[in-house]
């Protein structure tokens, strides 16, 4: 099984096709919608005022791993596993997750 421990081999993860490949699907499985801000009955983005193209270069999305990737190497691609949540979103999940570490987590938005 692969493992996902470096930074040399997340980047290589990230790079993979299958990755850029899966983390498409699972955006329009989400409708290019934060899944978090819809659980906190938030609406990110006002649909009236935007247009489709315009709301989505309004929030960045990332496909988060629900399970980190470095723990749960096998989950990788499991769409389970996946979600796609925004820019903000993503930094407090990793922020609550990451607290004592210091380097701050960006992978996912490669
Ligand atoms: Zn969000
Ligand atoms: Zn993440």
């Amino acid at each position: 099984m692969s493992e996902y421990k470096t930074r040399h081999q997340k980047r290589k993860f990230y790079d993979s096709g299958d990755w850029k490949q899966l983390r498409e699907l699972i955006k329009k499985r989400d409708n290019y919608e934060c899944q978090e801000c819809k659980r906190q009955g938030k609406v990110a983005i006002d649909t009236y005022e935007y247009s489709e193209s315009a709301k989505r270069k309004k929030i960045q999305l990332v496909v988060h791993h629900i399970k980190e990737l470095e723990h749960h190497p096998e989950l990788a691609l499991d769409e389970d596993n996946l979600e796609t949540i925004c820019v903000d979103c993503h930094n407090k999940e990793h922020g609550r997750d990451f607290r004592k570490k210091e380097t701050k987590w960006n992978d996912e938005r490669w």
